[in-house]
Order: C-alpha cells, then sequence, then structure tokens
C-alpha cells in the first residue's frame, strides 16, 4: 500500500510532504493507507518561518 508521509518540523506543526507509491499502485492498490509515515524537521515550518522574520507591522496592542 502507498504510504502518506507527513513531515513534522521543530515548532510543532505537521503538515503533508508526499505520497510514497507502491509498487502495486494500478494493480490493485488501494491507495493509501491510515497510517502516516513522519519526517522528523529541524526547522520551523514555512508558516512560522515567515511569521519570525518579518518584522510584523501588525503588532497590535
Ligand atoms: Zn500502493
Ligand atoms: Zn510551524
Amino acid at each position: 500500500m502507498c504510504t502518506q508521509v507527513d513531515k513534522r518540523w521543530a515548532c510543532g506543526h505537521v503538515g503533508y510532504f508526499q505520497i510514497k507509491y507502491c509498487e502495486r499502485l494500478f494493480k490493485g492498490c488501494k491507495g493509501t493507507t491510515a497510517h502516516h509515515e513522519i519526517l522528523e524537521e529541524p526547522e520551523l515550518c514555512s508558516d512560522c518561518l515567515r511569521r519570525k522574520t518579518l518584522p510584523n507591522p501588525l503588532v497590535s496592542k
């Protein structure tokens, strides 16, 4: 079965990364299973990175 691979960033966010297709794709494979592989990513996700690097003009008191 194919496996969905998620990434877990250092900030704790988890997001879809890619699908690992198996050899049986188109030959009876029913698609991805409920089991996801997790790739540990030692960096912040793009959202948090952007938030962190922005000068942040929208700070409200
Ligand atoms: Zn498959
Ligand atoms: Zn994040």
